[in-house]
């Protein structure tokens, strides 16, 4: 069974007003039982907790990290973010979610200013087309994905070029965005994944909780090699130099 832990920074939902209206428990909850369907081990970490939830323990059990925040990015310990960091390094799945892009580890694991993006709040449509038929990321999914209200993200976005490209998000006011890719960091594989305004109750879409829980699928550690690193004795016999030349 796939072991997934939900982190969320949960500050805008205790501050009263439409975040906490849409997700009065948080957003965590939310997505916690919106995935409640698939075959998951689900546990949920938010800042305030001791070492914000995500102990060495914690991280130990956790095949799949999903993350959202967005006003406290900075109020993430450093030490922490490095523990996951290398925990996404050694395998552990990770999903950034949303307002996600601009926090500490996957800024970290990305090296570029994935701050950089445009956006506007301004109720508007998105539709987010499958541009990768073939990912498991997208099955059970039509050719799009619609919401009806969120936030815009657009172009150009500051990451690196992703390993696969998923989805590709239009917006009624007629931006585009890259909202789904995948990277390989190490042994870990990532999904960022744009959709998921606090205001709007996108982790509600049947659509949005489709995607996420085949993610999480897909970035779960998978049983393959781990790297021998360093000076390499040989499996073969090497022909001394001297014997080969001429
Ligand atoms: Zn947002």
């Amino acid at each position: 069974m796939i072991r997934i832990t939900i982190w969320n920074e949960f500050v805008h939902e205790r501050k009263g007003g439409a975040a906490s209206a849409v997700y009065p428990e948080g957003i965590h909850v939310a997505l916690s039982r919106g995935l409640e369907s698939h075959d998951f081990a689900i546990r949920t970490a938010t800042m305030d907790e001791a070492e914000h939830g995500l102990t060495e323990q914690v991280l130990n059990d956790t095949d799949v990290l999903i993350w959202w925040g967005h006003l406290a990015h900075d109020q993430v310990s450093d030490e922490i973010v490095d523990k996951v960091h290398r925990k996404v390094l050694d395998g552990m799945g990770l999903i950034v979610l949303h307002s996600g892009h601009c926090s500490k580890i996957f800024n970290k694991l990305m090296g570029t200013r994935t701050c950089r993006l445009k956006w506007r709040e301004a109720d508007e449509k998105e539709r987010l087309w499958v541009v990768q038929p073939s990912h498991p990321i997208t099955e059970g999914i039509g050719e799009f994905i619609e919401l009806d209200k969120e936030e815009m993200y657009g172009e150009h976005f500051d990451v690196p070029a992703p390993d696969e490209l998923i989805f590709v998000s239009w917006f009624e006011g007629g931006e585009v965005f890259r909202s789904g890719m995948t990277y390989a960091r190490g042994r870990g594989k990532i999904f960022y994944f744009r959709p998921g305004h606090e205001t709007y109750p996108t982790y509600y879409s049947k659509d949005v909780l489709k995607v996420i829980g085949n993610a999480a699928k897909w970035a779960a550690p998978a049983n393959t090699p781990v790297p021998v690193y360093g000076n390499a004795v040989p499996l073969e016999t090497i022909k001394s130099k001297k014997e080969t030349s001429v």
